[in-house]
């Protein structure tokens, strides 16, 4: 009984040290394409400087958080 549960351990152990680092890697790359994904929809806000993500192709775009119109593509602006 005692030689299973040591085995067991160990091999939960293994199983870990294996699949901590490959899901990590997993997760960074799918994250990565996710970010990347969104950084071509992000839109930051003149007003409050909120960022977020706006898909659609409207010229401008209200900021969810202040109410601000943004325009698309013209984050430096002034005025
Ligand atoms: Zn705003």
């Amino acid at each position: 009984m005692d030689l299973t549960l040591t085995e067991f351990v160990r091999d939960v152990l293994l199983g870990s040290f294996v699949l901590v680092p490959l899901l990590a890697v997993i997760s960074r790359t799918l994250h990565a394409r996710v970010e990347k994904r969104a950084l071509a929809n992000r839109v930051i806000c003149r007003l409050c400087l909120h960022a977020f993500e706006d898909s659609s192709h409207v010229q401008a775009v209200i900021c969810p958080i202040c109410g601000a119109a943004n325009e698309k593509g013209r984050s430096r602006r002034l005025g």
